[in-house]
Formats: C-alpha cells, structure tokens, sequence
C-alpha cells in the first residue's frame, strides 16, 4: 500500500515520487499552455485491476491475443501523464510539459483540442465500481502539487473526461466522488499541504 499524505515534488515536469515509464505516445505543446486537469477512469480488461495491460497499451506494445477486447484498442496510440494505480501508487508516463494524448476530440469553454492545453490523469478504475481510499489520496496529493508548480490550473479547472467529451466518453464515472476530492483538495489548499 502506497499512501501519499506527503507533499510531493515535481521536478524538470515529472513527479518524483511516480515510477517513471518510457512512453512515445506525446508530442509538444505548440503553445505551452498547461491549465486544465482532466480526470479520467481506465481498466484493462474492463472492470479488472492490477494486470500490466494498461501500461503495454501506453507503451504501444499491448497483445491483441490477451483478451478479446484489446483487438479494437491495441493499435491505438494513446497516453496519459499519469496513471493512479488502485493501491494509490503512481506511474508517469509524459512529463507534464509534453502534449499526451489522453482526451482525443473535445471541447472546454469553446476550445477543441484539450489535450493541447491539459494534463491527463487515469485512475485505475471503472464505471461501475468505487474508487480505493489510497486513490483519492494520491490524486489530491498529485492535484495539490500540480496547482502549485502550473499555477493555471486552479479548482475550477479541473473536469471529468465526459465533461469534455459528452457524446463519446462517460468517465470518471458515477462512482467517482467530486464532492469529495473537492472537499480534500479545499482542505490541503488551505491546510497548506496535502494531509488527506
Ligand atoms: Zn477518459
């Protein structure tokens, strides 16, 4: 069990205390712009936890023969900044200034093409299912440490995939708990650090 109640620390656009994996999937961000967080939800196979198969499909390297729903995705060349694991623990897979290529077509406030301008987070996780207490955690310690080193990401920028990706995407889902992540990330902010 991974518990991140610490502040954590970014350096050169990549959160030391997330275990780095090399990733092709991302390219520049022609206007540099970093000020949206997306939040989505990613499991492989759907509904199933802990396998290495999101990583293979971030790394362009995932077995079609594996599982009968990764033919449709396996060529896909996809990516997030970070993935929150269900025991909390966090893999990074494009440092933060780089564009990956987590929200595909999309919309906020009149803009197209989020992932221009956002970074992407994945929680190990479904539809149909609650996040981990260790999830939350991470992801407001995360939250917390990105507001402060990209400082045009505040509160009120930071959505779900579906909010910007209405027709195509439902994630995080139902069962992710906004109230609460809200609450958590209030609390750190003026708490001056992340302590839940
Ligand atoms: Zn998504």
């Amino acid at each position: 069990m991974t518990t991140l109640n610490v502040p954590l620390t970014i350096e050169k656009h990549r959160l030391r205390q997330a275990r780095q994996v090399a990733c092709d999937n991302h390219n520049e961000r022609t206007e540099g712009e970093i000020s949206l967080l997306v939040i989505h939800n990613i499991s492989l196979p759907a509904g199933e936890f802990g396998g290495p198969f999101i990583e293979d499909l971030f790394c362009n390297r995932l077995d079609a023969d594996q599982h009968p729903s990764f033919e449709a995705i396996a060529s896909l060349r996809v990516s997030a900044h970070l993935l929150i694991r269900r025991d909390g623990s966090l893999v990074q897979f494009v440092p933060f200034h780089r564009r990956a290529w987590h929200a595909g077509v999309s919309l906020y406030e009149g803009r197209e093409a989020c992932n221009d301008f956002s970074i992407g987070i994945e929680l190990e996780g479904c539809d149909d299912q609650p996040f981990t207490n260790a999830q939350y955690t991470s992801l407001t310690a995360t939250t917390v440490a990105l507001m402060s080193h990209y400082p045009d990401i505040t509160p009120s920028r930071i959505v779900g995939h579906c909010d910007i990706a209405p027709d195509r995407k439902t994630d995080p889902g139902p069962y992710f708990d906004w109230q609460r992540y809200r609450q958590a990330l209030t609390f750190s902010i003026e708490g001056g650090h992340a302590t839940r």
